[in-house]
């Protein structure tokens, strides 16, 4: 056995997928499973592709180009870099984008390449990450794309709860939908797809909260985490431990609570402060910062706390668990969405994927 390993349930994944599927359908809504918290593993992608996701989406090209084998067609999610839409063009069916020099080189390499590349315009509702923000030049942006060769505007889509954390309402999806609609009567086009955001959106449709328009929306934490984002509650039927950390103990020690000498500072530059509990049961694992963020790791065993580490080493309190642990043992944690993409970009984490 290696460890730190991160255990990947695929039948977890996928039934969390086929869940969020459904409640997407009763809507009308199409799902565009975001695969970037995994690094596009591909077994992983599989799992949401039997789920019944649409459409594979990430923010990397690297990532999309794992996922090549797949059919269904596939989403850039981060705006395109001009020096990357040679591959763009060749390996995303569909990019979001929100710059016209951009879509110009795009159109540039779709034409060398005899494709057509679809675009999703993105509009930005408020959460000021990406997209247009004046309707006015959403529209001398369409007019420019419109003369382009090699590229369809296919769709028009926005982004929440990302930056700014605005939380996605009937009200300011209700902008885009009638914006899309008022694009679609000014220049005579189809816009195939309104992209209402992503995990932050569902929350309404668990609320029974309908908006009318929205047909597309692309879905990550939901689908890995079992909850929405717009205020992080869980979602029914979907499971939030798919994705588990185990580290092994490397020493188990009685020792007092508040170090011993003059306190300085730690490893990290910081000066840490200590509450004297009296003689507590430490566990120290073999992980640490280079592989995990501390914050994000939720230990299964509610009698662990975790009291902090340095690169390479964890140190827990397990005075209060009924566990009898050994030196040897794993200690397993539930992970935070950061923690998972902290894991799976490790390359000090084994990916154990069944
Ligand atoms: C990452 C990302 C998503 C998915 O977000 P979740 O909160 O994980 O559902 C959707 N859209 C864009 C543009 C993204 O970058």
């Amino acid at each position: 056995m290696f460890y730190p390993r991160i255990e990947v349930d695929l039948n977890k994944i996928k039934h969390n997928t086929s869940t969020l599927v459904n409640l997407c359908k009763k809507y009308k809504i199409k799902v565009a499973g975001v695969t970037k918290v995994f690094c596009a593993d591909t077994e992983i992608a599989k799992a949401y592709v039997e789920g019944g996701v649409d459409y594979l989406a990430d923010s990397r090209i690297e990532n999309l180009i794992k996922l090549k084998e797949f059919k269904i067609p596939k989403i850039l999610l981060r705006l395109p870099m001009i020096s990357e839409v040679e591959k763009v063009v060749e390996y995303a069916d569909i990019s979001l984008n929100s710059e016209v020099d951009t879509i110009k080189a795009l159109s540039k390499a779709s034409k060398g390449k005899g494709v057509t590349h679809k675009i999703i315009l993105m509009y930005d509702l408020g959460d000021l990450r990406e997209g247009y923000f004046k309707e006015e030049d959403l529209f001398e942006a369409i007019e420019e794309i419109l003369k382009l060769e090699g590229i369809e505007i296919i769709g028009l889509g926005t982004n929440l709860t990302c930056y700014g954390g605005v939380i996605p309402r009937g009200e300011n999806l209700g902008r885009l939908v009638n914006l899309a609609n008022k694009i679609e009567k000014e220049y005579n086009i189809n816009l195939d797809i309104i992209s209402g955001g992503n995990s932050s959106t569902l929350h309404l449709l668990i609320n029974d909260k309908k908006i009318d328009g929205i047909n597309h929306l692309r879905l990550g934490e939901s689908i890995v985490l079992g909850r929405e984002t717009a205020f992080g509650n869980r979602i029914e039927n979907t499971y939030d431990d798919a994705f588990q950390l185990a580290a092994e103990i490397i020493e188990i020690k009685d020792k007092p609570s508040v170090p011993i000498g003059e306190i300085g500072m730690d490893a990290f530059g910081k000066t840490p402060t200590f509450v004297d509990r009296g003689v507590r049961k430490r566990i120290i694992c073999a992980i640490g910062k280079q592989d995990i963020d501390f914050d994000s790791l939720i230990p299964l065993d509610d009698g662990i706390e975790i009291l902090g580490g340095s690169s390479d080493h964890l140190i827990l309190d397990g005075t209060d668990s009924k566990v009898d642990y050994k030196v040897g043992d794993e200690i397993r944690f539930k992970l935070t969405y950061g923690g998972i993409l902290r894991a799976m970009t490790s390359a000090y984490v084994k990916k154990v994927i069944k």
